[in-house]
């Protein structure tokens, strides 16, 4: 791809790190499928204890963790309740539809955050023509509505709402860690309303891997088979488990650093004209930025960007996404900012 010096595009790039690959390396593994892998076990425990829940299971990926979350919760036919840009309704290849065989009631959002009133409309009364409601998912930080963060008394005051309606929570927490650093509060505070958590490993964590599904006991015994139904079920996985460890000691702080350069460069953006950025809503890693400037396309700032060794990804025709990770240093956002003045000031 060229020279690439500063890549913007997700979280999920970032490399493991010489300390990361030496752990790796040196880990102890065993079979995983037959519960042996003592570096898999650490994890799963470290991931349980971490959120405060009996019980964890390592997943291969984010959307793995949210599939098996909604498979063990409903039973086919089911309504679950889901924001319309989350990643489980939007983005998992209508694996909801065609695994689970639930039907989503989606609601759309502020920044993919839903109201304690709209979640109160959406769940329906008992009628013999409607189907039962029995799953809430909600993502914390939202993706889409650009990182934006769900707070300790909104998360409870919504799975307070679901469970008196008879309603499980799962958290699709790909980024809980940055939502918890950005509140300043223990992880497991936030996610203490929730049944069940997803979080990743491989994303502003900087593992190479993986995925965890947190939750009881009951719910993670049933979990692990629907994990080996999907082809889940790894071996010698605690390679992967090293590296997780790791992050989850020692890397969670850090993301204040992600959240710090994204308040920089969203800042620098609103003072270019031709962008526009919603600094309100900055609140993690991820900003979302508007072109404003009409005689230029998104898909052609994409491609000048690019010619300068920055990657992005565009989210519609107006609109693109920057995503700051630990692979991203104070002089790559000095950098970034520079070509995008050049480009739109010129
Ligand atoms: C990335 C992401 C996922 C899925 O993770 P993968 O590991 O890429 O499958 C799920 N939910 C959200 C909110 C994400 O951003």
């Amino acid at each position: 791809m060229g020279n690439i010096l500063v890549d913007l595009r997700s979280d999920t790039v970032t490399k493991p790190c010489p300390i990361m690959r030496e752990l790796m390396a040196k880990a102890e593994v065993g079979d995983d499928v037959y519960g042996e892998d003592p570096t898999i076990n650490k994890l799963e425990e470290l991931s349980a204890r971490k959120l405060n829940k009996e019980a964890a299971l390592f997943v291969t990926s984010g959307t793995m963790g949210n599939q098996i979350a909604v498979l063990t919760h409903t039973s086919r036919g089911d309504e679950i309740i889901l924001e319309a840009s989350s990643h489980i309704y939007a983005f998992e290849v209508g694996g909801i539809a065609m695994m689970a065989g639930v039907m989503p009631n989606t609601i759309t959002g502020n920044n993919g955050k839903i109201s304690p009133d709209q979640l109160r409309k959406a769940i329906k009364p008992e009628n013999i023509h409607y189907p039962k409601a029995t799953l809430l998912c909600l993502e914390n930080t939202s993706n889409f509505g650009g990182g934006t963060v769900t707070t300790l008394e909104e998360m409870d005051e919504l799975a307070n709402i679901a469970k008196g309606n008879g309603l499980k929570v799962h958290i699709d927490g790909a980024r809980i860690f940055n939502a918890a650093v950005y509140l300043n509060i223990p992880v497991s505070d936030l996610v203490k309303s929730a049944d069940s958590i997803m979080f990743c490993l491989s994303k502003g964590l900087g593992a190479p891997v993986g995925s965890m599904l947190v939750g009881s006991k009951e719910f993670i015994n049933k979990a692990r088979k629907y994990r080996k139904m999907l082809g889940g079920g790894l071996r010698q996985a605690g390679i992967l488990a090293a590296a997780g460890i790791y992050a989850l000691e020692n890397l969670v702080e850090r993301l204040q650093e992600d959240h710090n350069l994204a308040g920089k460069l969203a800042r620098g953006l609103s003072e270019i004209p031709g962008i526009k950025v919603n600094i309100g809503t900055v609140q993690t890693n991820i900003v979302m930025a508007d072109l404003t400037k009409s005689d230029l396309d998104v898909n052609n700032l994409v491609e000048l960007l690019k010619q300068k060794g920055i990657l992005v990804n565009s989210v519609n025709e107006k609109r693109i996404r920057f995503v700051t990770h630990r692979d991203i240093s104070t002089e790559n956002i000095d950098y970034t900012l520079q070509v995008i003045k050049q480009i739109l000031v010129s």
